[in-house]
C-alpha cells in the first residue's frame, strides 16, 4: 500500500478521488449538500452486505482534520475486495465538515465544533463556567493578546492543573459563537443532514459499529483509541480485543483526554438506542497539546478579528492537524486503515 498517493491538497481534490474510488469499487454513494452554491458536501459510500451488522467510519468532523481522514478511506476503498465472505455493510461518511476542510478550519461556517453539536435536545444548554473565566485567553480580539503565548500558558499551569485545563477548555461552549470549541444553540446542517440520512438508510441494523477518525491528541504520529465511557465495560472489553491495543476512557483525566457531549457517537448512540451499538475515536497524535492550542487561538483570531494578521507557518491549523511530514502521513494511513480493517473483520 502506497499510502502517501491518496493524500490530496485541497477539499475538492479529495472529494473527487473519494468518489471515484468508491464507483469504481462498486460502493453505492450518496451526496448530501451542505451548501449547494459553495459546492459543499458530505459524501457517503454504502457497501450493502450484511442486513444487520454496520460498520461506520467517518472522517473530518474536525473539517482540517479530513486530509488524513479522507486519505484513509481512500486507501482502504483502494485496496478493497468484495469477495470474502460473511461482510459487514460498511458506511464510509467523507468529511462531515467541508467548509472546515475547504478553509483550513477545524469548525464549520457558523463557527460550531461539529462534534459539540449532536445534543440531543437544544433547549437547556450545557454551561461551561470555567471556560466562561480562561475566555479572555482562548479567544483574544486584539493581536496584542496573542503575544507571551507560553508565558500566559505557564501562569495558567500553575494556577490550575493540567487536566482541569484541557478538560475546561475541550468540553465545548454553548455561549460564545465566535469562541473556541463553540457547540451552537442549534443543530448544524452538517448534524441534521447526517440525522436524517441515518434515518432513511441505516436504521434497520441492528449490531453496529464505528470509528470516528480524528488526528492532533497524543505523541506524533501514534494512533490511540478512545471510548466514551456510557459505553460500558462489555463495549470496552469488544473494542479491546478488536484493535488488540489499550482502549483509553475518556473519563480518565489521567489520560490526554477530555469529557464532552455533543459529539457525533453520543449522537449516534441516542439514534440507536435499543441496538447493539458502540463507536470509538481514534486519534493521530500531532504537536502536542501546547501548540494545538496556540495555532487554534491565532487562527480563531485571524479569522473572526484580522484576517490579515500573518500566522507563521508551524501554526497553521494544516500543520498543526495534517502534518507536512511524510513518515507521519504514512502512520496516519497505516493506523487508519489497519482499525477499519479490523472491525470490519471482526464477528
Ligand atoms: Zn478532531
Amino acid at each position: 500500500m502506497n499510502e502517501l498517493t491518496h493524500y490530496r491538497a485541497s477539499y475538492d481534490a479529495a472529494r473527487i478521488h473519494f468518489r471515484e474510488l468508491s464507483t469504481s469499487q462498486g460502493w453505492e454513494l450518496y451526496s448530501l449538500v451542505v451548501d449547494d452554491a459553495e459546492e459543499l458536501f458530505i459524501d457517503i459510500a454504502l457497501w450493502r452486505e450484511s442486513s444487520n451488522r454496520l460498520i461506520i467510519h467517518s472522517s473530518g468532523v474536525h473539517g482540517v482534520e479530513a486530509f488524513p481522514g479522507s486519505a484513509v478511506q481512500c486507501a482502504f476503498l483502494s485496496s478493497w475486495q468484495p469477495s470474502l465472505s460473511d461482510l459487514p455493510s460498511i458506511a464510509l461518511i467523507h468529511c462531515i465538515n467541508p467548509f472546515g476542510m475547504r478553509y483550513l478550519r477545524r469548525w464549520n461556517a457558523q463557527n460550531i465544533d461539529l462534534n459539540r453539536n449532536f445534543l440531543s435536545s437544544f433547549t437547556t444548554l450545557p454551561i461551561n463556567p470555567f471556560y466562561d473565566r480562561l475566555s479572555p485567553f482562548l479567544n483574544p480580539q486584539s493581536s496584542s493578546q496573542l503575544s507571551y503565548f507560553t508565558l500566559r500558558v505557564l501562569k495558567l499551569l500553575v494556577k490550575y492543573r493540567f487536566a482541569a485545563l484541557q478538560q475546561a477548555i475541550a468540553q465545548g461552549q454553548y455561549n460564545d459563537p465566535k469562541g473556541l470549541f463553540f457547540g451552537g444553540k442549534q443543530p448544524a446542517i452538517e448534524t441534521s443532514l447526517l440525522r436524517s440520512f441515518f434515518q432513511q438508510y441505516l436504521s434497520r441494523y441492528r449490531f453496529i459499529k464505528g470509528i470516528d477518525f480524528h488526528t492532533g491528541l497524543g505523541k506524533f504520529g501514534q494512533s490511540s483509541f478512545y471510548l466514551e465511557p456510557h459505553f460500558g465495560q462489555e463495549a470496552y472489553r469488544q473494542a479491546e480485543s478488536i484493535f488488540d491495543q489499550t482502549i483509553i476512557s475518556a473519563l480518565s483525566q489521567t489520560n490526554q483526554s477530555y469529557q464532552m457531549q455533543g459529539s457525533l457517537v453520543a449522537g449516534l448512540k441516542a439514534y440507536y438506542p435499543e441496538r447493539d451499538f458502540w463507536m470509538i475515536t481514534q486519534e493521530i497524535g500531532t504537536v502536542g497539546p501546547s501548540k494545538i492550542l496556540q495555532a487554534l487561538r491565532q487562527e480563531n483570531f485571524k479569522f473572526h478579528y484580522q484576517p490579515e494578521y500573518p500566522m507563521k507557518a508551524d501554526l497553521l491549523l494544516r500543520e498543526a492537524f495534517s502534518p507536512d511530514d511524510d513518515a507521519w502521513k504514512r502512520a496516519a494511513v497505516q493506523a487508519g486503515v489497519q482499525a477499519l480493517t479490523q472491525l470490519t473483520h471482526a464477528q
